[in-house]
């Protein structure tokens, strides 16, 4: 019986690194920064750090734990230059982080650090450093020769697209600090998948922009589902991707919903999973209606996919997963 997943919280023995679906990263000594008001012993012991993959593939995402035996006030985290949102899920003598991370597809495979911040009592506090394997994301590439006005837009549509690209970066660098999601994230609509994540477009026979969703087959008219709970960060119609809806889950997670016929949600609500928040289409810059389903996750274009089976994978392993476990 499998019961000791990132999102467990029953008690047992500590099986260490064997335990279910996780590896346990070890610290590197690179330096020990100390920081605030002096010595404090609840920080002199790295905290354990576990993945549930060994590497993290370009554009995939994994689930951490972090487990401390002492006490701390707090811990954040960096990783690839962004910060990492931890939430707490003990109960079981110890102190227990969790989260998910992952890393973007342009991701320079190799070596990374993962870095943890303890805060103590009195600000006292403490870093860690790990390193974390990036392996290649391997993802297919495809030849397509469109009309060059299509591929080539024009320099007012060039500046519309520059500023509607700052916008989106602007909404997923600024994720809600309380945690909406729990459970295992679902796709928002049923269909075949068209085109996958990763996804090299060779355009007319220059390199196109590298495929940062899913494109899942959707008629016109069908309802697109909120994957979580969220609160609307964004609603529009933008140049490539339509009539779009992006949702923040909190703690650095969004998911992203494209080329929609009807928008039914507004900036500011908070939705439940499987609510509906638009309908399919196929505005903006489409050969086809489909939904494009993205997400982004500390500022990193992840798979979608991924989100999926890495949060059904934690539910597997606990049955609670992190329903339990509210942020504060
Ligand atoms: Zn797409």
């Amino acid at each position: 019986m499998r019961s000791k997943g990132i999102f467990s919280s029953q008690k047992g023995p500590d099986t260490g690194p064997f335990r279910t679906g996780l590896t346990l990263i070890l610290p590197v000594i690179l330096l020990v920064i100390t920081f605030g008001t002096g010595p404090d012993p609840a920080h002199k012991r790295p905290p354990a750090l576990s993945f549930s993959t060994e590497g993290l593939r370009q554009g995939g995402v994994a689930r951490v734990e972090l487990r401390t035996d002492q006490w701390v006030r707090s811990v954040k985290g960096r990783f690839l230059e962004k910060e990492v949102f931890f939430f707490e899920s003990g109960g079981d003598g110890k102190r227990t982080f969790r989260t998910l991370v992952g890393t973007d597809l342009s991701t320079r495979p190799g070596l990374h650090i993962f870095e943890v911040m303890l805060d103590g009592e009195n600000g006292s506090g403490r870093r860690h450093f790990y390193s974390v394997v990036v392996t290649e994301g391997g993802y297919e590439v495809e030849r397509l020769t469109l009309p060059e006005a299509m591929v080539k837009p024009g320099a007012g549509v060039l500046k519309r697209i520059e500023m509607e690209k700052k916008t989106v970066e602007r909404v997923v660098n600024n994720p809600s600090k309380e945690r909406f999601w729990s459970g295992p994230f679902i796709m928002p609509v049923d269909g075949r998948i068209t085109s996958g994540f990763g996804l090299k477009r060779i355009l007319n026979g220059r390199p196109g922009s590298v495929h940062s969703g899913l494109d899942i087959r959707a008629p016109v008219g069908k309802e697109v589902l909120a994957s979580n709970r969220a609160r609307v960060a964004l609603t529009g119609e933008l140049y490539f991707t339509g009539k779009t809806v992006i949702l923040d889950h909190g703690l650095g997670l969004f998911t992203l919903y494209c080329h929609l016929s009807e928008i039914r949600v507004e900036e500011g609500d908070v939705v439940d999973k499987a609510s509906v928040i638009g309908l399919a289409g196929s505005t903006g810059r489409t050969t086809g209606p489909h939904l494009h389903w993205g997400v982004y996750l500390n500022g990193s274009r992840v798979n979608p996919a991924d989100l999926v089976t890495v949060t059904e994978a934690a539910e597997r392993d606990t049955g609670a997963v992190v329903t339990g476990a509210a942020s504060g």
